[in-house]
């Protein structure tokens, strides 16, 4: 092989990989992929907000170029657990756009929540890169923003998002413009055969108790609300190019289904699988190519039966505000996610009751003016409004 051909076979072949919040679930996960995937794969960056000591022993174990703690208090700690080890250490908020921009990265892979992770995305996405999403923040609050900039610097956005992967993976099968609607699928979460009375007397440890997927406390509430699968909704409105009205929301219980594309002629094209997280990072990493993967496979002996309901709007009046918040765009799913953060949070807390949450969301939603064509600055105003309107409201007695 010439030098040339040598440098070309480098170039496509291998992937450097900054993973944003590497200390969590998804971040965890993505390093258990990206390792038995092997030498095409390398992680060149990692971030943490505050666990220093894994961060420390995941740099040990992978050897990035860069690793950043975004709390300053824990880079002292995340300095000493390094010692010797030569890896260039960053601290502070700015440290993972400064690493979502590195030319020496391919693929920026985010699970970070919040602001800080949403202004990484758009440095990343503004420098061209193929970006990783796992967490709903980024599209829901910025979808407009995201989608007009990678289209300007040829970035790519892939989602980690189960449903997304699925309905990414299921839109392989066709052409964009012959797709007829996308079917989001959700588990119903813990509360699927709850009446309204039910509803209002649901407790902390209700609310927890996920049927299928083992996440964290907010995204597990957010399943109890089915704020989850509106956030999921918006999502997918702008990963995908879609109206609202053509994306449906189907009741799955069993989890199997990760979603579906019904295309024009017909066609239902569904992705399955056990629901394990390692399927759709590996899938966002090695597309266009799949690769081995680590999750267990399906076995359909055990499968007793898959089943399918519609979801009940008036009970879960998330789903049907995710419908109005997604057609009108603009600010409205800021405020809509914002809100319900705020409030989930003084759930988690013990302040308020379950029903409350929604009706908080609700509450900040019909107090804002939708505007549209807003920088990020401008939608992190707004993000913070909602927030302090939910908390706000969420210490004031309620009066029935
Ligand atoms: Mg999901």
């Amino acid at each position: 092989m010439t030098a040339r051909d040598f440098l070309r076979y480098c170039v496509v072949m291998l992937k450097r990989i900054a993973i944003l919040g590497s200390t969590g679930s998804i971040g965890r996960n993505a390093l258990r992929v990206i390792k038995a995937l092997g030498p095409d794969y390398r992680v060149v960056a990692l971030t943490a907000h505050n666990n220093a000591e894994l961060l420390a022993e995941q740099v040990r174990k992978f050897a990035p170029d860069v690793a950043a703690v975004s709390n300053p208090d824990s880079f002292a700690q995340f300095r000493a657990a390094i010692g010797s080890l030569p890896c260039r250490m960053i601290a502070g908020a700015e440290a993972m756009e400064e690493i979502a921009s590195l030319d020496e990265v391919d693929i920026v892979l985010t699970a970070v929540v919040g602001a800080a992770g949403l202004a990484a995305v758009l440095k990343a996405v503004r420098h061209g890169k193929t970006v990783a999403i796992a967490n709903k923040e980024p599209l829901v609050m910025a979808g407009a923003l995201l989608t007009e900039t990678a289209k300007e610097t040829g970035a790519r956005i892939l989602p980690i998002d189960s449903e997304h992967s699925a309905v990414f993976q299921a839109m392989q099968a066709g052409n964009r413009s012959e797709v007829k609607r996308i079917i989001l699928t959700a588990s119903g979460g813990p509360f699927r055969r709850a009446t309204a009375q039910q509803l209002d007397n649901a407790t902390l440890q209700e609310a927890l108790a996920h049927p299928t997927w083992d996440m964290g406390p907010k995204i597990t509430v957010d399943s109890a609300t089915m704020m989850n699968k509106a956030l999921e909704l918006i999502e997918a409105v702008w990963l995908f190019d879609m109206p609202p009205e053509n994306i449906d929301i189907l009741i799955h219980p069993e989890s199997v289904i990760h979603s579906m594309v019904e295309y024009i002629d017909g066609s239902v094209i569904a992705q399955m699988g056990t629901p394990d997280m390692t399927v759709p990072i590996q899938y966002a990493l090695t597309w266009p190519r799949r690769c081995k993967g680590i999750a267990p496979g399906l076995n359909f002996e055990q499968l007793a039966k898959l089943t399918f309901e519609k979801p009940d709007m008036e009970l879960f009046r998330a789903i049907s505000l995710g419908y109005e918040v997604a057609a009108q765009g603009g600010s409205a799913p800021v405020v809509f996610n914002a809100a319900n953060e705020a409030a989930v949070e003084q759930f988690l807390a013990g302040r308020i009751k379950f029903t409350r949450i929604v009706e908080l969301v609700e509450y900040c939603l019909g107090k804002h003016n939708v505007k549209t064509s807003l920088s990020l600055e401008e939608l992190l105003e707004v993000d913070a409004w909602a927030r302090r309107t939910a908390y706000q409201q969420s210490a004031r007695k309620v009066v029935h």
